[in-house]
């Protein structure tokens, strides 16, 4: 028989998570004016043992300070993947006395961990990409920890990734994990920071005397595993400072991502099949030829300063930094620095890796007058006024 509309019931854990996520979003809106203080002491006062702050061992201890602050109970769990820094576990330990707390450290699996470097060697995070050792070190590790409890909190802030993280909101259903009673919609993630620019969270822990990872102090922003995180230059975004080598593997421009581009048997690429055209087209940017580029080599005593960007004009981040190239050309022409590109990919890839430095595209080099050798652009941020701060240190 088939029931009639009138007795067809929604399971009564359905609705009951129904109803939680409509309770979220409305306190989501709610608290989305209110203090990290004021947000941290809500989720602590809703969910009591069954929350627990997520701790990296980073900026994120405002967490923990704002948790001591409100006077309740709390839990502090972090992954420790093995593979942090010295400094970081010595931070722990600080902060475990400063606080008066245990954290609850996650540990990977040791079988896994085994047969991961077993297999592929102690760093095969270099050949072949993070996500299986962060798999095996991070995701599941913080799955287990998450599968105990009902919510757990963040340091997420909308500032640390303009492109990724500008609609955190202070709370919300966790769109990824599950919480103890299983299913989606089962975990809440809180990010008591989420509306906090990144200064005023180092202001706080400055007034407050909060004690922080003393690799902070050697230019570290964001703080993960040893091999993976580096320090950064002021003005460079934190996320330069993680997995760079992926980033520089992309700006190879994906070899591998044949839905981009073809290369041909004569080593020139096209897009979709078509011819590409040039990019850094100006009459400001001199086109080097081989020969051209030799020459500016081979010079001791170079009349000008020159600029050379080593491109290939299939690669997406060539194109990107197209304009702020082209400009940084109009700037300095009549300076005495002048702006060229070399075509460095097809036949004259070899040379270019072999005599000038070239990773990934595009490389920038500067040949100062007095300088034989060039020096190469370190930074990923392309943008006129990086380029001329290079230029300016240096000519
Ligand atoms: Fe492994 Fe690096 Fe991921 Fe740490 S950050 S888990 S070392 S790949």
């Amino acid at each position: 028989m088939v029931p009639s509309a009138a007795t067809v019931f929604a399971p009564a854990d359905a609705v009951e998570k129904a109803l939680e996520v409509e309770d979220i979003e409305k306190l989501a809106q709610d608290l989305e004016k209110a203090s990290p203080l004021e947000i941290m002491d809500k989720a602590l006062e809703k969910y009591g043992n069954d929350i627990a702050i997520a701790f990296s061992g980073a900026e994120d201890v405002a967490l923990i300070e704002y948790a001591h602050l409100t006077g309740r109970p709390f839990r502090v769990f972090s992954l420790d993947t093995g593979r942090l820094n010295p400094e970081t576990y010595k931070f722990f330990d600080t902060v475990e006395k400063h606080y008066g707390i245990r954290i609850e450290y996650m540990f990977p699996d040791a079988v896994e961990v085994q047969a991961l470097v077993r297999t592929k060697g102690l760093f095969s995070f270099y050949e072949d990409g993070h996500q299986e050792c962060c798999r095996v070190r991070k995701v599941r590790p913080l799955r287990r920890a998450l599968k105990g409890l009902r919510a757990w909190i963040t340091g997420q802030r909308k500032d640390q990734s303009p492109g990724t993280r500008s609609e955190v909101p202070v709370v919300q259903v966790d769109p990824v994990f599950e919480g103890m009673d299983g299913g989606s919609g089962s975990l809440m993630k809180w990010n008591p920071v989420a509306n906090v620019a990144g200064n005023d969270i180092w202001n706080f822990l400055r007034t407050m005397e909060v004690p922080v990872n003393s690799l902070h102090a050697q230019g570290y922003i964001s703080i993960g595993c040893e091999p993976c995180t580096r320090a950064v230059l002021p003005g460079q975004h934190e996320r330069e400072g993680r997995w760079w080598w992926e980033d520089a593997k992309a700006k190879e421009c994906g070899l591998h991502k044949g839905n981009l581009k073809e290369e041909n048997a004569n080593g020139n690429v096209s897009v979709n099949g078509n011819a590409s055209s040039d990019v850094f087209e100006s009459q400001n940017i001199v086109n080097l030829s081989r020969a051209g580029i030799e020459n500016l080599l081979k010079m001791e005593d170079r009349k000008d300063g020159w600029m050379v960007v080593l491109y290939s004009p299939w690669c997406p981040f060539c194109q990107a930094m197209e304009a702020s190239f082209v400009e940084l050309a109009d700037k300095l022409a009549g300076s005495g620095v002048k702006v060229g590109k070399f075509r460095a990919d097809g036949d004259q890839k070899t040379f270019v890796q072999q005599e000038l430095q070239l990773g990934s595209f595009p490389t920038i080099l500067f040949f100062p007058k007095h300088l034989s050798r060039p020096i190469k652009y370190p930074s990923e941020k392309r943008d006129v006024d990086s380029l001329v701060a290079f230029i300016n240190a240096l000519r």
